[in-house]
C-alpha cells in the first residue's frame, strides 16, 4: 500500500504519516527533509536560498541520505527550504529519489508512506490512498510555536505566525508543483482534532 500525506506546515502531517507507517508496517519518508537538506547546505556555504545558481550547486553536491542534523528543523532552514523549493531544478532532482523510495521499499515493509506538499499531485499520483490535512493558520502557528519552545528555542508567537504565513504563500503560489489537494484526496481539517482523532479518521478512510 502506498499512502500520500500532504498539507501545509504545522498541520500534523509528520505525526500522522509516522503513525500510519508504524500501524501498517510501511517505509516512511518525510520529504520536507530533502528540501531542508538543500537549504541547509546553501546556508552553510554562505549561499543565498533565493539565488538559483547557489541552490542548484547545492543540489549537485549534497548527500541526500543524511538526515540527522538538528539544524534541519530550525526556523531559518524552514524558510530557506520553501525558497529553494520553488526551483524546478531542485524539484526534478528530488523527484526520482522520492519515487524510488515509494517503489523500492524492502521487506519486511508492506508499502510506503510519504509526507510533503506535492506527493498526491505530482510524486505519486497513483498512490492507493491520499490524505490532505488542513488547519487554520493560527492553530498551525500555535503548534509550531509550542514545538520550538519545547526544544528550548527563544521564539515569539507573532514571529512564528508571520513565518507560517510567508511559507504558506510561497508554497501555494509557486509555479512548479504548488501546494494543493489532489482531486481524489481525503481532505481533513485538523484544527479541532486531537492526534488520536486524526489517526482514527485517517484509518477509517484508508479501510473504507
Ligand atoms: O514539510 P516541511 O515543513 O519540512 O517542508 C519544508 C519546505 O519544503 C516546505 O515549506 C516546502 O516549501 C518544501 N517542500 C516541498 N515539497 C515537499 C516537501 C516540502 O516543496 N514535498
Amino acid at each position: 500500500m502506498i499512502i500520500a500525506v500532504d498539507g501545509p506546515s504545522g498541520v500534523g502531517k509528520g505525526t500522522l504519516a509516522r503513525t500510519l507507517a508504524h500501524h501498517y508496517n510501511l517505509a516512511f519518508l518525510d520529504t520536507g527533509l530533502l528540501y531542508r537538506q538543500v537549504a541547509l547546505h546553501v546556508l552553510e556555504h554562505a549561499g543565498n536560498p533565493e539565488n538559483e545558481e547557489d541552490v542548484l550547486k547545492a543540489v549537485q553536491r549534497i548527500d541526500l541520505t543524511v538526515f540527522n542534523d538538528d539544524n534541519l528543523r530550525s526556523e531559518a532552514v524552514s524558510q530557506a527550504a520553501s525558497q529553494v523549493a520553488i526551483y524546478p531544478g531542485v524539484r526534478d532532482a528530488l523527484f526520482h529519489l522520492q519515487r524510488d523510495f515509494a517503489k523500492n521499499y524492502a521487506s519486511p515493509y508492506k508499502g510506503a508512506v510519504l509526507d510533503g506538499r506535492d506527493i498526491g499531485t505530482v510524486i505519486l499520483p497513483d498512490a492507493d490512498k491520499k490524505i490532505y490535512l488542513t488547519a487554520h493558520t493560527e492553530v498551525r502557528a500555535e503548534r509550531r510555536f509550542k514545538e520550538l519552545q519545547s526544544r528550548g528555542l527563544d521564539v515569539t508567537f507573532d514571529k512564528i505566525l508571520a513565518d507560517v504565513k510567508a511559507r504558506d504563500r510561497r508554497d501555494q503560489t509557486r509555479v512548479h508543483n504548488p501546494l494543493r489537494p489532489a482531486s481524489d484526496a481525503f481532505v481533513l481539517d485538523t484544527s479541532y482534532l486531537s492526534r488520536e482523532e486524526v489517526l482514527e479518521k485517517a484509518i477509517s478512510y484508508i479501510e473504507k
